[in-house]
Formats: C-alpha cells, structure tokens, sequence
C-alpha cells in the first residue's frame, strides 16, 4: 500500500488515502515519486472541467522520481534510473507517435487524468520505452520535474509552433507558472520578453525570470492594454492564463503577421477576433505538450545554464499539505512561482 491524495467529488477538499501501489503491465514503469509540480490543470481537472477524468482519482502530472519496476517487455528504461514524462503519455503504435508526435497521439494517456497521477508514493509511466525521459545526473531533478507539463509545453509552443526567433519580442500574457516558464524559456532563446499581469509578485518573478519589461495591467481597460502591448511590437503573443478575454485581448496586441500561441487551458471555446486574424494576416496556434523523444533539446539548454526551472520553486511541501495547495491554486490564492509536492526526498 502507499499514500495518495484522492479527489472523491469534484471541487471537494481531497484527502490523503491508503491506496494500493499500482501495477505495472508489460510495457509500464512503476517510478516512486521525488518531487512534482502543482499546476493549473491539476485545479482545472479537480474542479471537473476535464472529461477524461473519472472519480475518484490521484491528480498530478508533472513530476520526477527513481524507476522502482518495469513490465517484462520494457527495454529501455532501467530500474534505479532517475525520469521524468511528458504529460502526454503517447500509445506508441499509431502513425502520430511513429511521426514523433506523441503529444497530440489519439490513444494517450495522462498521470492525473486518464489514469491515477503523481501526488502519490508511486505513480505509473505507461508505455515506457515511449515516454520515460531518463534524466542525467547534471540535471537538476526539480527542474526536470517541471519539464513535465509547463517547460515543455511552453517551449514547444514557442520553438515549434510560433518558431520564434532570438531579438523578437514576446509578450507573455499571465505569469502563473506555466507563464513563467514561457518567459523564462524565450529569455533563454535570446527574444525580448514582456510579461504581463495583476499581481506585482508574479511580475517581480517575471523580472528574476528573464523579462525585459513587466506590465501590470491591473485596472487597465482593454484598449489601453493592447495600446501599451502594441507599443513593444510583440510578434508572438503567449496566452498561459486560459480565459477567453485574454486571448482576444492577445490577438488585438499582436504585430502585423504576429502568433499567438494559446496555452493556457480554457474552460469552453471563446470567441476568437478572426476579423484582425485576417486583416492583418495573424496565426493562432495550441501546444500541447511535447513528445518525450523531443526532450533532448530542452534538456541540453538546462545544461547550457541558459534554462535553470528550479528557480520557480517559491515553495515546497509535503504530500500531506498537497491537497490544501491544489485548492489554492483553484482559487486564485496561491503564492507566485511554482508549489512542489515531495512525498519522497526531495526537499522533504
Ligand atoms: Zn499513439
Ligand atoms: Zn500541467
């Protein structure tokens, strides 16, 4: 047996349970978990905005910890090995995840939503040879937790979706963590960031995180926000909030021949501004995830030293207070950063 948070009823205080430990089939890794990120969809799926997810569940999706056991067919993923996963875990049969595009693979599944996730002793890597990202030893492991759901669905979204190049300027709209990520990965890349948000400590962080320039938008109406944003020239715009408003907003702030890429998480399908998409020959784009076998490349600019995660963690905690952080996050009251669970090492 072993501790798991479990949400029983959605948008209900979840609580910490006795669970069995999960079993592995052939092809899974049973991993015991170190450390892993509280994010935003974990609060979006607790709240009951995911239809994938069935009660009761463990929630959690973005983590890191030692391979404990592997299914008999499993070849390439030690026991004893540090991993990480992308979120979207690809089937690994069908012609998405043989093209290497396992993020958006119709048959996958997701710790946290299709199947029990990482706010547990131990969690599940199905289809290992597929998505297990072993980590190196000059990784550091908290950081390659967050490359998860955050990092890497920022930087495939910037990288392959916007294909942003250095000297463009970025505006991140939202600096909760997966925003952050997103304005600390295109500091790195060498564009111009803006971040843009209400809270002067996620601003503050946006700052210690890369950003040229903060833009505190409280109190703002909307044309004057997309007055000061158009002032900076953003050819690619970063939606990490997930609200329809947001991504209008976003739209209109763009540059001529601008991208916006969406990848905050929306709760129903808004209105997108086609009429400026057309006239001034914009492009709106999702990223969902990345595929493990695109890891290498975000793992190498951690070890360039130009991509350091870890420092978005303002705070760390035990799985016992896991359940309290989650409703935070829901809420709108968490802290700035990002918030760790460690059930195992880790800054226990
Ligand atoms: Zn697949
Ligand atoms: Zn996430």
């Amino acid at each position: 047996m072993m501790r798991a948070v479990r949400v029983e009823g959605f948008g209900e205080p979840p609580v910490i349970a006795e669970v069995p430990v999960p079993e592995p089939g052939p092809r899974d890794a049973l991993v015991r978990v170190e450390a892993t990120g509280v994010c935003r969809s974990d609060a979006h799926a607790w709240h009951g905005d995911d239809d994938t997810v069935r009660l009761p569940y463990t929630p959690g999706h973005e983590f890191v910890g030692i391979v404990e056991a592997v299914g008999s067919l499993v070849e390439r993923v030690p026991v004893g090995a540090r991993v990480t996963t992308p979120f979207v875990c690809g089937c690994g049969d069908c012609a998405d995840c043989a093209a290497g595009r396992a993020q958006v693979c119709a048959f996958q599944q997701q710790p946290g939503f299709t199947y029990d996730g990482s706010f547990a002793e131990y969690v599940l890597i199905t289809k290992a040879d597929h998505n297990a990202v072993l980590v190196p030893e000059d990784i550091d492991p908290e950081g390659a937790a967050l490359l998860g759901c955050r990092f890497a669905t920022s930087y495939r979204g910037l990288v392959d979706r916007a294909l942003l190049q250095p000297g463009e300027t970025v505006a991140v709209l939202g600096c909760g963590g997966v925003g952050l990520s997103a304005v600390m990965i295109a500091a790195a890349l060498g564009a111009r960031v803006v971040a843009v948000d209400i809270a002067p400590a996620a601003l503050e962080l946006a700052a210690q995180s890369g950003a040229d320039a903060v833009l505190d938008i409280s109190g703002m109406a909307d044309a004057e926000t997309v007055a000061a944003l158009r002032s900076h020239g953003p050819a690619v715009v970063v939606e990490a909030l997930g609200r329809a408003e947001t991504l209008a907003l976003g739209v209109r702030a763009l540059a001529a021949g601008g991208r916006l890429v969406q990848i905050g998480l929306l709760a129903a399908d808004p209105v997108v501004p086609m009429g400026e998409v057309v006239a001034r020959e914009l492009s709106v784009l999702g990223s969902h995830g990345m595929a493990a076998a695109d890891y290498p490349r975000l793992l190498e600019l951690m070890r360039s030293g130009g991509l350091r995660p870890a420092r978005l963690v303002t705070r760390r905690v035990t799985l016992a207070e896991a359940p309290a952080a989650l409703m935070a996050l829901g809420s709108g009251g968490a802290p700035a950063g990002v918030t760790m669970v460690a059930p195992g090492t880790l800054g226990a």
